[in-house]
């Protein structure tokens, strides 16, 4: 259970974000999610009994904003879930220098955002971090160089973030889900010949709902998860293991 505990879901509008902040609602926390488009993130806070807050991920000012005014209205943080991310199918000979940058400054920059934000008052409450990666920061995916490089450098700064704070106190753990069915993944999932290379490769025959993603993101947040850190857990129907 999280009564009591305060948390942040960066990207919480949709998809496994949004799975995560209503599971931290059912178990008791309150939940502040963030997003780039506001009508999207007020009409979930809405749904989901949270609050949203504009802010991009990519501007660490953003970001330290966001953190300061969740601290100023809640007086802690406990949990801080860095979620937002976008997708990139592109290999690096057809990748321009733009798209390169976005994915990175996106799904890597902003987890170190969101991290370097939130530590301080995570030193405080004794807090944690879940960073949401992927099975591509484990290994290749099929023309994703930016997203795979962002994820693997996610992955490798949840261990080492996780070293440097585990005396303090601070908890630092990922998720590495395989495919989930979101607003990202929704044209790949519908093309037909994409869907059959993700169940060739998944042993579960199958992509995931964003629900069955979330349950763990609540369990590493928890005090059951005490002696839990440092691990990037694949949720993946068994991509990983194959
Ligand atoms: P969605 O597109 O549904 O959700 C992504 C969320 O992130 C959106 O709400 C979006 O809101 C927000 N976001 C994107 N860019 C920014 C930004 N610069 N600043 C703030 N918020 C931003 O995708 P998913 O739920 O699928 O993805 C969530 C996470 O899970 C991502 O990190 C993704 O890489 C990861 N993941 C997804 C998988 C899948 O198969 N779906 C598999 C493995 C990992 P807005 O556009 O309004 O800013």
């Amino acid at each position: 259970m999280l009564s009591g505990k305060v948390a942040i879901v960066t990207g919480g509008a949709t998809g496994i974000g949004r799975a995560i902040a209503a599971e931290y609602v059912e178990q008791g926390a309150t939940v502040v999610i963030c997003g780039r488009t506001e009508s999207a993130g007020t009409a979930t806070a809405e749904e989901l009994g949270c609050e949203f807050r504009q802010c991009d991920v990519r501007a660490f000012d953003q970001v330290e904003a966001l953190v300061e005014a969740v601290v100023d209205d809640h007086d802690r943080l406990d949990i801080m879930v860095n979620n937002a991310g976008i997708g990139s199918e592109t290999s690096l000979d057809q990748m321009s220098l733009d798209e390169w940058e976005n994915v990175v400054s996106t799904n890597l920059d902003g987890v170190m955002h969101g991290s370097k934000a939130a530590l301080p008052h995570l030193l405080r409450t004794g807090g944690c971090i879940v960073n949401i990666e992927s099975i591509y920061g484990l290994r290749g995916g099929k023309g994703a160089a930016a997203y795979s490089a962002a994820k693997g450098g996610v992955v490798n700064f949840t261990q080492q973030l996780a070293v440097d704070f585990a005396e303090d106190g601070v908890r630092v753990n990922g998720i590495c889900p395989g495919f989930v069915r979101t607003p990202m993944t929704d044209d790949l999932l519908h093309e037909e010949r994409f869907y059959e290379f993700i169940r060739a490769h998944t042993p579960m025959n199958r992509a995931a709902d964003p629900e069955e993603i979330a349950p763990l993101a609540a369990f590493l947040a928890s005090d059951g998860a005490s002696y839990i850190t440092g691990a990037n857990i694949p949720v993946d129907g068994g991509w990983t293991a194959f």
